[in-house]
Formats: C-alpha cells, sequence, structure tokens
C-alpha cells in the first residue's frame, strides 16, 4: 500500500484528485463519526446525526456559491448524464423549444436526451470548428420564447470553458457545470438550474448536485415517474428515498475545507495560477501545443498535444508520466492527445512537477 508520501500525482478528469485534508478527516472519523460509534456509511439517512451532515453539505455549497433561498439544492443520483433526461422532461414547455448550444460531447449527449422528450433549437454550435472553440456571440441566437436555454460551463473533453455566459434575456439558463463547479464566482441568480456530478470539485462519485430556482422545480407534470420530478426531491429534502449518504458527507467535508482555503474567490485565484502556469508554458514551447483557441481555454482541462499530432508518442508520454508517478494524462478517448485536469484539489506543486516532466520528455524526444 502507499503511503500519504506516496500519493502520485493525479491529473485524471473525473473521479479526480481530492484534497488531502479532506481524505485525511474522513479516515480519522471512518470507524467511529464523532463518537456515536458507527461510521456515516452505516448509519440511518433519516438519524439526527445525518440529518446535521446534510445540512452541513447544503450550507457549504450555499455559502460557497452564494445560493440564495429562492433555489434549492438537491442531492440526487443518476450522474450528471439523468439530468440530461430530467432538465427537459421537466422545464420543457409544449410550443417553446429549447435553445442549446452544442459545444462538444457532453452537449451532444444532452441533446439526444432533450429530442426523445422535447424539441430544440441549435442556437449555436462548434462543431464546424471542431469543438476548439466556444460559439462568438454573433454565432448565437437565442429565441425569447425558449423553454429554457442550455449549455455546458466546461467541456471537460474539448477544453473549452464559457467566461462569460450568454445574456438570455429573462430566459431561464440551465447549465451542465459538472467540471467547473465551484471553480470561480458565478452569479446563480443567471441561472435557473445548474447541476454537476460531484466527482469534480465536489467529492466521490454517486452524488449529482441540482442547484434549481424553486419555481422551475414545480413545473413539470406529475404524471412523470416520481423519482424523475424535481419536486419530489425538493419536497422531501433529497430524501425521498435512500441518497448517497457517504458521498453527501465527503462532500460536506470538501465544503468545509473550501471555507478554510479562503472560499472560492481564493480558489478561483488559485486555479487561475495553475492553468496560465501550464498554459504558459506549453505556449512557449516549440515541442507541445495547445489546440483550443486562447479565449476559450478551460482552467480545469488543459488540452495539449505534441506537435504533428503524434500519436505514439503521445502514448509514449502517457506510459512514461505514469512510471514517473503522474497518472490520467491520457485525453479522452474520443478526441485523443493529453489533458491534464487540474480541478480545485490539484495543486501548484503538482502542475510544477508535469512541467518539468514534459521538459525532461521533450529533452529526450524532442
Ligand atoms: N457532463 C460533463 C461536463 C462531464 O464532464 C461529465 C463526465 N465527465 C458528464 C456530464 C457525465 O457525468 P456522469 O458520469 O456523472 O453522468
Amino acid at each position: 500500500m502507499r503511503t500519504v508520501q506516496e500519493r502520485i500525482f493525479n491529473f485524471s478528469a473525473g473521479p479526480s484528485v481530492l484534497p488531502l485534508p479532506v481524505l485525511e478527516r474522513a479516515r480519522e472519523e471512518l470507524l467511529n463519526f464523532e463518537r456515536c460509534g458507527m461510521s456515516v456509511m452505516e448509519m440511518s439517512h433519516r438519524s439526527r446525526e445525518f440529518d446535521t451532515i446534510i445540512a452541513r453539505t447544503e450550507t457549504g455549497l450555499r455559502k460557497n456559491m452564494g445560493i440564495s433561498e429562492d433555489y434549492a439544492v438537491l442531492f440526487l443520483q443518476g450522474g450528471a448524464s439523468l439530468q440530461f433526461a430530467m432538465a427537459p422532461m421537466n422545464l420543457y414547455v409544449k410550443g417553446k423549444p429549447i435553445d442549446v448550444i452544442h459545444t462538444g460531447v457532453w452537449t451532444g449527449r444532452a441533446i439526444e436526451e432533450m429530442a426523445k422528450v422535447s424539441e430544440y433549437r441549435l442556437a449555436g454550435s462548434g462543431e464546424s470548428v471542431k469543438f476548439r472553440r466556444l460559439p462568438q456571440p454573433e454565432e448565437i441566437k437565442l429565441n425569447p420564447n425558449a423553454s429554457y436555454v442550455y449549455i455546458a460551463s466546461n467541456n471537460t473533453i474539448f477544453g473549452t470553458q464559457w467566461r462569460s455566459f450568454p445574456d438570455t434575456l429573462g430566459v431561464p439558463l440551465v447549465s451542465d457545470m459538472s467540471s467547473d463547479i465551484l471553480s470561480r464566482r458565478i452569479d446563480v441568480s443567471r441561472f435557473g438550474l445548474v447541476f454537476a456530478g460531484a466527482q469534480k470539485n465536489i467529492g466521490p462519485s454517486g452524488v449529482t448536485v441540482v442547484v434549481i430556482r424553486k419555481d422551475l422545480a414545480d413545473r413539470g407534470s406529475k404524471n412523470l415517474p416520481v423519482m424523475l420530478q424535481y419536486r419530489t426531491h425538493m419536497e422531501h429534502g433529497s430524501r425521498y428515498n435512500t441518497p448517497p449518504t457517504f458521498g453527501i458527507y465527503m462532500a460536506a467535508l470538501v465544503m468545509e475545507w473550501m471555507e478554510r482555503e479562503g472560499g472560492v474567490s481564493a480558489i478561483e485565484a488559485r486555479n487561475e495560477e495553475k492553468a496560465r502556469t501550464l498554459y504558459d508554458w506549453i505556449d512557449q514551447s516549440g515541442f507541445y501545443y495547445g489546440p483550443v483557441e486562447r479565449q476559450d481555454r478551460s482552467r480545469m482541462n488543459v488540452v495539449f498535444r505534441i506537435k504533428g499530432d503524434k500519436e505514439d508518442l503521445e502514448n509514449k508520454f502517457v506510459r512514461e508520466a505514469e512510471q514517473a508517478g503522474l497518472s490520467g494524462l491520457k485525453g479522452h478517448r474520443s478526441v485523443g492527445g493529453l489533458r491534464a485536469s487540474i480541478y480545485n484539489a490539484q495543486t501548484l506543486e503538482a502542475v510544477n512537477a508535469l512541467i518539468q516532466f514534459m521538459k525532461e520528455f521533450e529533452r529526450k524526444n524532442g
């Protein structure tokens, strides 16, 4: 077994690195949580202890994201992928097509689900430029009568990220924030619904966080399956059925870690520094390059390649990086290349270790 000192630098896109103090705290509390004589995994989701835990998670999320009482915070299952279906099932209004801005694989998946239960329009798409940039404002045509506008704030696979969000002129904006939630300050009041699988910036996989304006949670038909109505989970405080209790507990620890680190603005500054350090280094390199247009580059998922798109060399890079204690650097199977995910819990130390490795690899293979 590896000791803490032997932990590797983990650049996985998700599930991904968690803050070490969080893992240590979870280990300390594992067998006997706050002297209740059992683990969080073993306690009823209706116990007093768990009431406190889920309240801690919700309070922490509300504080870190600045979520007002006009919004419900829900802890669901089914991953972000279930939200691709739940959002249109609950929020689509007949005769008012959803406006989608298509920016990669994950909006593509959302569109497939939307098409089954609603009408939609492509209000913008990056497909013709292979998703190497987001649609420019003048390429986006929004319909003021849409049920909602759908985007993904960060595109985990292509490595693009919305810097500022489209002005939807009062139409609810819905965003998949799986890969950049809590990474920067956002104005939640601009959104009708935000969702994120936990496994990047919130905690372990198995929990999906949904932040939804309360009036929208009530929009869905009561004929939908009860588990697929936002209303059900809002009315039952995410405990209509058994929620993923251990994941919710881990998320509480992550929220409290964030607050100790100085909150989302401090985390955002750190994320900026990590991303700048890595992109600046890639940009001055004659060996590597970043395929994404600069203004749209993600601060969470840094996509890069070896010049000439040399796949064999990229595979070698991934193998040798792994041996050097840097894991998870292979690009997504659908696009190839290389990718370093540098979520909130990633350290500048890890980024610098990656740069050192990249230099060494270039020296030997350039
Ligand atoms: N959306 C985005 C932006 C993602 O990065 C991912 C997973 N990497 C998903 C959706 C799918 O999430 P899940 O596996 O939780 O369904």
